[in-house]
């Protein structure tokens, strides 16, 4: 069932990156709570947090970028302004980025490989921050026209990409006001931007960035990809369901990512409510068949019931 150790560097890699700023932030909530933090914070920091990172999971990455259902326009819609609110960078170069990560990854051509300088353990540090957000500072830009031309031709999208100046504003300001009004003072609303706005916007970064890098570096790959994909169960609940990254890349176009009994995958559990309500159609559940022909040796596929359904 194993796929080998983690080396040291691996492991010390995982600390520094993924807990220690982690624990940092939590150590930090006991000094403020009652006059620096409230409840009113934290739930609208869990609010916008699970509203705007699954507008980015559901929306940004299982739909626009690889079709895994269809959406009505009202769905549609509302996923592009989500997601644009969780300040990734605008819908259409995020998705063209994320398919040319699926056409070359791990190699030549990949946006955010933590591979790209090879695997000393120097090498993997500097992979490392270059697939976490190093390679956000890069000049270069994917080409949108060969990468999502089926987005550029649509005008409720193409204007939504242009709005994302606004929906910043917007994803900054409104906890503020939000805050400030439940708790009918000034000081709610300085905590509430503090907590729900800019904590909020920099603790998704770092989940999403994270399927970016830890989840090709450790973690199970029961699945054969032609890349380092890897399921790295920790994040499962703060990634939505993300982080089931290895099943992901071996079948990039299903809804569901957690395809394994016991995977949580809160994104596909949504997809499913939209289907229910109509709202999405042809949703590409996971097939035993599909999947069955790319399973590693040693692995079993016990797919979760509600997979061997669809
Ligand atoms: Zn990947
Ligand atoms: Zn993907």
């Amino acid at each position: 069932m194993l796929s080998g150790e983690q080396s040291n560097t691996e492991n010390f890699l995982v600390k520094l990156f993924a807990v220690v700023p982690l624990l940092a932030l939590a150590a930090s909530v006991p000094f403020a709570w009652g006059w620096g933090l409230g409840w009113v914070d934290l739930g609208l920091a869990a609010g916008f947090y699970f509203l705007t990172g699954l507008g980015v999971t559901i929306g940004f990455h299982r739909y626009f970028t690889h079709g895994a259902f269809k959406a009505n326009r009202g769905l549609r819609i509302a996923l592009a302004v989500t997601g644009s609110m969780a300040m990734q960078g605008p819908v259409i170069g995020w998705v063209a980025d994320h398919r040319r990560h699926h056409a070359f990854a791990d190699r030549e051509g990949d946006p955010h490989s933590p591979w790209r300088f090879g695997t000393s353990p120097a090498a993997l540090a500097r992979g490392f921050w270059h697939a976490h957000m190093g390679w956000l500072f890069d000049r270069e830009k994917t080409n949108a026209q060969r990468f999502a031309p089926d987005l550029l031709a649509d005008r409720d999208i193409v204007r939504i990409d242009r709005l994302f100046p606004l929906l910043t504003v917007v994803t900054l300001l409104a906890p503020a006001v939000l805050g400030g009004v439940i708790t009918l003072s000034w000081w709610g609303a300085v905590t509430a931007f503090f907590w729900a706005s800019l904590v909020r916007v920099a603790l998704l970064h770092h989940v999403t960035w994270s399927v970016n890098s830890l989840c090709h570096l450790i973690g199970d790959r029961p699945f054969a990809a032609r890349d380092k994909s890897a399921n790295f169960w920790p994040l499962a609940i703060a990634s939505m369901g993300e982080s089931w990254h290895n099943s992901h890349h071996a079948d990039p176009t299903g809804a569901r990512h957690g395809v394994r009994r016991g995977q949580l995958d809160i994104s596909a559990r949504l997809i499913w409510l939209f289907e229910k309500a109509g709202w999405a159609t042809d949703v590409r559940w996971p097939k035993a068949d599909r999947l069955g022909r790319k399973l590693n040796p040693g692995h079993s596929l016990s797919l979760r019931r509600s997979a061997r359904r669809a």
